[in-house]
Formats: structure tokens, C-alpha cells, sequence
């Protein structure tokens, strides 16, 4: 556990939360500002800040989870679709500094916004990437 972090105490169960699922590695709670109806939050036990700290086993567990609640949520509040969304760093939105994952119903036409403009992929850009990704 980290000190100050407020996901460390939720997971851990210092402070109370709206729980649908704990087992010995994650607690998923309900977001106090949903974006939708069942917008879930998945949060592993064990600080870790980001997906780059969190070990490989723990991060494989993540998705099974996302995809057994996340079921259970599109089921049972009949939802069109669901996000799974998970924010890295705060220039990509990331505001608790606690690794964990969003599950989000969709419904065909709500007015709820995680998206993108979409942009243009530049051979420049393409090439830069690519490179990377070269041994
Ligand atoms: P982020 O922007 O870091 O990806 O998402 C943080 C999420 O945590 C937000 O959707 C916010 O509403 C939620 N959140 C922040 N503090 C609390 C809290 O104390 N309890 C619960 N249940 N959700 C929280
Ligand atoms: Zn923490």
C-alpha cells in the first residue's frame, strides 16, 4: 500500500466503497462519477501507478476480469456495448494515480464521450513508429 492513495485504501477496504467484485488480487467498485449507468472501476490490491508498473501476471488478470464483469454489466443493464478504458499518466487523462480499469455500458446513441478526432497517419509518422518497433 501506498500512503495518500485513495485506491490503496478503497481496494484494501479502509475506506467504503460500492463493491461488485473482490477476490485476493482486485476489488471493482462503482465509480462515484459515473459516466453511465454500472460504470465500473476494476483495482488491483497492490499499489501500482500505471500499466507500466504492474506486473504481467496482474495486468493478464485485469482483462479476465474486465471480461467477466464487464459481461455481467452489458447483461444485465442491457447495454448496446461497453469501454473498457484505462488512462496512463495524467496527459492522458489519468487523474488517480493508481493503476485500475473503467467499464462503461454504451448505449446506441447516448451522448457519453471517450473518444477521438481522428487525425491522419503520415508516412513520416509511420516510419518513426515502425522504427521502434525494428531490432
Ligand atoms: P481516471 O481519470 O484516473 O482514469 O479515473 C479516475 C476515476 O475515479 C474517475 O472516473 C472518478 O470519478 C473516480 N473516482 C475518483 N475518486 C473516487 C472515489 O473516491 N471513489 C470512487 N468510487 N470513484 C472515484
Ligand atoms: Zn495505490
Amino acid at each position: 500500500m501506498e500512503d495518500n492513495c485513495i485506491f490503496c485504501k478503497i481496494a484494501n477496504g479502509e475506506i467504503p466503497s460500492a463493491t461488485v467484485y473482490e477476490d485476493e488480487t482486485f476489488r471493482a467498485i462503482l465509480d462515484l462519477s459515473p459516466a453511465a449507468k454500472g460504470h465500473t472501476l476494476i483495482l488491483p490490491k497492490a499499489h501500482a501507478a500505471n500499466l507500466f508498473e504492474l506486473p504481467d501476471e496482474t495486468a493478464a488478470k485485469a482483462l479476465m476480469l474486465a471480461k467477466k464483469l464487464g459481461a455481467v454489466l452489458k447483461e444485465g443493464l442491457h447495454a448496446d456495448g461497453l469501454n473498457v478504458v484505462q488512462n496512463n499518466g495524467e496527459a492522458a487523462g489519468q487523474t488517480v494515480l493508481h493503476f485500475h480499469m473503467h467499464l462503461i455500458p454504451r448505449y446506441s446513441g447516448d451522448t457519453v464521450n471517450v473518444g477521438w478526432k481522428p487525425g491522419h497517419l503520415t508516412d513520416e509518422d509511420r516510419d518513426e513508429v515502425l522504427k521502434l518497433f525494428q531490432k
